[in-house]
């Protein structure tokens, strides 16, 4: 469906739920979320009933995100239901990868095709402390084993944060060089209350392609990445800046949360909740949605924060 702007709207990244068996500083509070009522949350049959809907107005990839997927007792089951929607031609993840040792198989045969995995930092020291609680040999053993189950696409998501991991662009690239994986950087971006970092943590892309001058551009696969190959690499280098260079223009996507709430932008307040509609509901929820999509997030700084009201686990990255 074509929304008011003349953007194509293809692309559902439904977020499964809220909860995380991390607690990123950049994402959510040290204790967690609030946990929110059971009936409060869409069940399987209803983020079912969304995905068919959606797909009925031309949605035709998918992304399952949270919060941490892998988290949800019935994921695989969940990826195999939604593979299954007619219409929908690509199903993907996006995970921290933590319990990809015994969860990457089963998603890859449930249907899952392509995988996202968060690595923001390749020293221990720093995963535990950018994390709170997590630990990297998890991370990266996660990694070892999606690249083991075959999954068509892998990339691996570093979020740029100034004096905490700019010192690691080289080494995060290099991974491009020892496996079959894409490593994409993406600007921090000043959600509600993501608030550990001080103005110097907000910097824009281009400070990867000043330290990395050998970065070749490579013409871009229809995603939102500006794309850089190193040489001798098995896969690209991907910038993405939401801050610095918005690309609204292009925004093909909508947002469903964990609690029901279509979110047409990521950064704009306004949500339309699906929570309890049949499937006619649904699809003619979803169509007033699409057109109410903003034509910019708006302006996005240190100063001037996200209007989602929302933390991005609560939202789906
Ligand atoms: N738990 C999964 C993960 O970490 O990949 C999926 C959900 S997470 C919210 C999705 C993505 O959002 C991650 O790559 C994470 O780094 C990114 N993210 C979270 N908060 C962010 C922020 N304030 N700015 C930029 N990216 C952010
Ligand atoms: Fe959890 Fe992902 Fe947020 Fe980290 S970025 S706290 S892994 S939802």
């Amino acid at each position: 469906m074509i929304d008011t702007y003349g953007r194509q709207i293809t692309y559902l990244r439904l977020s499964v739920t809220e909860l995380c068996n991390l607690r990123c500083r950049y994402c959510m509070p040290e204790d967690g979320v609030c946990k929110k009522r059971h009936e409060d949350m869409l069940t399987q049959e209803e983020m079912i009933m969304a995905i068919r809907a959606a797909a009925a107005l031309g949605i035709r990839k998918l992304r399952i995100t949270g919060g941490e997927p892998l988290v949800k007792s019935n994921i695989v089951e969940l990826c195999r239901a939604a593979a299954a929607v007619e219409g929908i031609e690509d199903v993907c993840l996006t995970t921290n990868g933590t319990l990809l040792p015994k969860l990457a198989a089963p998603l890859r045969e449930a249907g899952v095709r392509r995988l996202n995995i968060s690595l923001d930092t390749l020293d221990a020291e720093k995963f535990r402390y950018i994390t709170r609680i997590g630990k990297l040999e998890d991370a990266v053993a996660g990694i070892e084993a999606a690249l083991a189950a075959g999954f068509e696409k892998i990339k691996i998501n570093s979020v740029l944060i100034g004096g905490f991991n700019d010192d690691e662009i080289p080494a995060l690239a290099a991974l491009t060089q020892r496996y079959p994986v894409d490593v994409r950087f993406i600007e921090l971006m000043p959600m509600y209350d993501s608030g550990d970092f001080g103005p110097e943590a907000f910097i824009p892309y281009t400070v990867v392609t000043d330290r990395l001058p050998e970065l070749c551009p490579v013409p871009a696969d229809g995603g939102v990445a500006k794309l850089y190959r190193l040489p001798g690499a098995l896969g690209n280098v991907g910038l993405i800046s939401p801050v610095s260079a918005h690309f609204c223009a292009d925004c093909n996507r909508i947002r469903l949360t964990a609690d029901g709430k279509i979110k047409p932008c990521l950064h704009s307040s306004d949500e339309i909740s699906l929570k309890g509609l049949d499937y006619d509901g649904m699809v003619e929820t979803l169509r007033s949605a699409i057109l109410s999509k903003p034509k910019w997030h708006g302006e996005l700084s240190y100063t001037e924060r996200s209007h989602a009201a929302r933390n991005m686990n609560q939202i789906g990255g």
